[in-house]
């Protein structure tokens, strides 16, 4: 069998948080009635003329510096002609030779996974990006829920004039994996910095893929095919994995393949073609006549810079050498900025990093993911749940009665310690209450004291699983099986 080489290369439209739209003062609201957001210039009305919004610049600014990018002085807008309904100018501003950044360069982080979808080893991947560019976006036609679609087409202008950001890597992805952590750090970090909701679902972050295969060593790129219809991270990944076995099993059968536009279908999981290589487009691209070349300062790029946060990884890594945690630890508590702040208040508030890190990744996220929020409005504060470890730390409660507990602060908001004297929760550490119970439980279980002491040392668990019982989980397990050892043993 030959082997076979990967290559892909990403576009990303992220939409920027903007009120307004980028060349006029609609709303970018989404959800209004049909064209209620329009005025002339974004309904592209004749001696219309286009205002830059300074707010888009920022939020571009901010996009750029959290992907890393350098930004430059000086762009131009240009004017993109393709004639679509959905396109009332009949061009779209964008931006062309002269683009806001270039020539960037990425790092994040990598794995493959087996085959139950865990990451196996991961590691830093840098990949090239050509550009960062504003413009704006199209409107949508409409096909459905109204009067005579089987007829008529129906076209919303409400997203036309929304400000983008597109970002375009090189093709240098060797696997959808590759492709996927890819998106998911663009997306994290547009979000982080407030660049972009960035939520594939509601369509204000969309992604296109171009994917070819080519033998292993051979210079030339093979035939490449433009994915789209991409609604959410795992479905691209997906769809690359069709496609890259799809195209091997054309050439290793001897076919040829063509250059098109191919739709992911998620429910029959196959990529179809939408249109076949089109005549190369030519957008006659020219400068904007009506905007000035966008000029952006040192100093207007610095005051950006000061205003953000610190950046996911730079947080990852400080997790990591201050609080002594794992990768893997690191990177779910960075996922997302308000976990991230959640996470280091409870750890100086439990004064126990590590345990801190524990208990928001296994019990307070289940939490969080049942109720469909984010750390950002847990009913549990930060501060309550260090209290809540540091009562299991001082042994006042078993880890056990603090699941529990954490259970209840989140379903009614109060302190663990409202809810300990609620339930009478109270860890029994004290040794001669202990002791009390392992000898009735000795003198109610005779016969499986003699196995143990000819040998059969299995059943300690058992003893320690009664004497709990016996407590009704109050006991501290630590004390229970430190006193079991002494008690079983003595003859
Ligand atoms: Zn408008």
């Amino acid at each position: 069998m030959t082997e076979w080489e990967t290559i892909i290369g990403l576009e990303i439209h992220a939409q920027l948080s903007t009120e307004s739209k980028i060349f006029c003062g609609c709303s970018t609201r989404f959800g209004d009635e049909p064209n209620a957001n329009t005025c002339p210039v974004c309904l592209g009305l004749p001696g219309a003329l286009p205002v830059l919004n300074k707010r888009a610049v920022e939020l571009g600014a901010r996009a750029a510096l959290a992907l890393g990018l350098h930004i430059n002085n000086c762009s131009i807008f240009a004017r993109k002609n393709y004639f679509y309904p959905d396109l009332p100018k009949g061009y779209q501003i964008s931006q062309y030779d002269q683009p806001f950044s270039a020539n960037g360069e990425l790092e994040f982080m990598t794995a493959e996974r087996d085959h139950a979808g865990h990451p196996i080893d991961w590691h830093p991947k840098r990949i090239r990006i050509t550009r960062l560019h504003l413009e704006e976006d199209a409107g949508k036609n409409v096909h459905e829920g109204l009067p005579d679609v089987d007829r008529f087409s129906y076209i919303d202008l409400n997203r036309a004039g929304t400000p983008l950001a597109e970002i375009v890597t090189e093709p240098e992805f060797r696997s959808s994996w590759e492709a996927y952590d890819y998106v998911n750090h663009v997306r994290r970090a547009l979000q982080w910095v407030g660049a972009s909701e960035a939520d594939m679902e509601k369509g204000n972050l969309r992604c296109e893929a171009n994917v070819s295969v080519r033998r292993k060593g051979d210079p030339k790129f093979g035939t490449k095919v433009e994915l789209k219809n991409l609604n959410s991270v795992r479905f691209m990944q997906r769809a690359i994995e069709y496609e890259i076995t799809r195209q091997v099993a054309v050439l290793e059968s001897g076919g040829r393949l063509v250059q098109e536009t191919r739709l992911w279908d998620e429910r029959a999981m196959e990529t179809r073609v939408m249109r076949s290589k089109e005549e190369a487009h030519d957008y006659r691209y020219f400068p904007e006549p009506d905007l000035p070349p966008l000029t952006v300062s040192n100093d207007f790029i610095e005051e950006v810079r000061s205003n953000m946060p610190e950046l996911p990884d730079a947080r990852r890594k400080r997790f990591m050498d201050q609080y002594g945690l794992s990768f893997a630890d690191a990177s779910q508590l960075t996922s997302e900025r308000s976990l991230a702040d959640y996470y280091e208040l409870a750890a100086e508030s439990s004064g126990n990093p590590k345990a801190a890190a524990n208990w928001i990744r296994s019990e307070l996220l289940r939490e969080l993911e049942s109720a469909e929020i984010t750390a950002a409005a847990s009913p549990v504060t930060p501060q309550n749940l260090g209290v809540l470890i540091r009562l299991i730390d001082e042994e006042k409660i078993s880890g056990k009665q603090g699941k529990e507990v954490l259970v209840d602060m989140f379903s009614t908001g109060e302190t663990p310690d409202q809810i300990i004297t609620k339930k009478g929760l109270v860890q029994v550490s004290d040794s001669s209450e202990i002791d009390r119970l392992i000898d009735d439980v000795m003198t109610a279980n005779k016969g499986q004291l003699e196995q143990y002491r000819s040998g059969k040392e299995a059943l300690f668990g058992f003893f320690v699983g009664q004497v709990l019982k016996a407590s009704k989980g109050k006991a501290n397990p630590k004390v229970v099986n430190d006193r079991l050892r002494e008690k079983l043993k003595a003859q």
